[in-house]
This record gives structure tokens, sequence and C-alpha cells, in this order.
């Protein structure tokens, strides 16, 4: 049996399902390579995880939507997943990327890093962007190690990651600040794809 032939819907890549990030309830981190994503389209060979993670439920490839990665002036497309249990849709997303983010973790690091050791701006990604992570963070910085920590923005990175947060997040509830783990097992395709 190929990877995806029989549960993937013929029509899967019609007008009308593809919808905007958003509409998406839950993201699914998967091991996944962004270029070949890019560079492959809707051909992309996506591990399906083994099973739904919020009710254990069988999924099915539920075409795609549509995202932007701060590497690529195009957009990708991102499986879409359907459990027929529960009926939740889920996402698939690259590891190595926050929810809402489209620069990677790696990225968002290194211009926090570039900040603070030349006090400039990384001249490759917006200025507005990196101002937003500089000012977040040091909002987090505040909020979780107090007004009186003497932290520099990029120790506190590094310890707001410690402690399983997005440091650069604006979040106000706090179960959307965390780096969730993947809930399920990784699944390999046949034929060693
Ligand atoms: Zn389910």
């Amino acid at each position: 049996m190929a990877a995806g032939a029989v549960d993937t819907a013929p029509a899967a890549l019609q007008a009308g399902n593809l919808l905007p990030e958003r509409s998406c309830l839950v993201v699914l981190f998967v091991a996944a390579s962004v270029k070949e994503i890019a560079r492959l389209g809707t051909a992309y060979p996506w591990n399906k995880p083994s099973c739904c993670p919020r009710c254990g439920g069988r999924l099915w490839w539920h075409g795609f939507v549509v995202a932007w990665f701060s590497c690529f002036s195009h957009c990708v497309y991102l499986r879409r997943l359907f459990c027929s249990q529960c009926r939740a849709v889920h996402r698939l997303k690259p590891r190595g990327y926050w929810p809402r983010y489209r620069s990677s973790s790696a990225e968002i690091q290194q211009a926090i890093t570039h900040r603070q050791s030349t006090k400039r701006w990384r001249p490759d990604l917006p200025r507005s962007r990196q101002r937003q992570w500089w000012r977040r963070l040091g909002r987090m910085i505040r909020l979780v190690f107090g007004m009186s920590a003497q932290l520099t923005h990029r120790e506190g990175f590094t310890r707001l990651i410690a402690r399983n947060i997005i440091p650069v997040t604006q979040a106000i509830h706090h179960d959307n600040r965390h780096i969730h783990d993947p809930p399920y097992r990784i699944v390999a395709l046949p034929g060693g794809l």
C-alpha cells in the first residue's frame, strides 16, 4: 500500500478545502523539513501521527492549509487531519516552530543573541518583528522572574525555555505560553520515505 494512498481524499486540494491557518484547532508537531515541504508542495510525504492526540481515534488526511514561514517568500502547504471519532481537525507543523510563529525558534533565538551582543537588529529579518520579540521577551522575564531579576534578554530566553515557556509569547493564558511536546508517536512511512 502506498503511503497515504488509501485514505487521502481524491479532491484533497480543491477550492474550499484550503482554509486560512487559524481555522485549525490543534497544531501537532512532527519531524519534517520545511525546505522539502516548500519544494515538494502538496506531494510532500508527511508522517501521519498514529492516532488522535485528543481521543486516540483514527486520523484521516483532510486537505491542506496555507502557511507562511519567514525563510520563504511564497506560501507552503501543511497537512490537515480529521479525527472521525471526536471530529477534531488537526494541523501538522514542522518541529522547531512554536505555534503562531513563522520564524523558527532557532531563528528567534539568534535574533535575540545578535541584538544583545551587537545592539543591532538582524538585517535579514524585519525589524518590527525583532522589536516585538525583544519587547515581549522583556515582559516575560519580568513576569516570570520578577522585576528585580538581573537577567539579560539572552539569559532570560534560555531560562524561559528551560521552564518550557515560549520566551517571546504575548499569550495571556498560562497554557498558551507553554512549549508542548507532541503527545503521540511518530510513525515511519513505508519505503523509507
Ligand atoms: Zn479524536
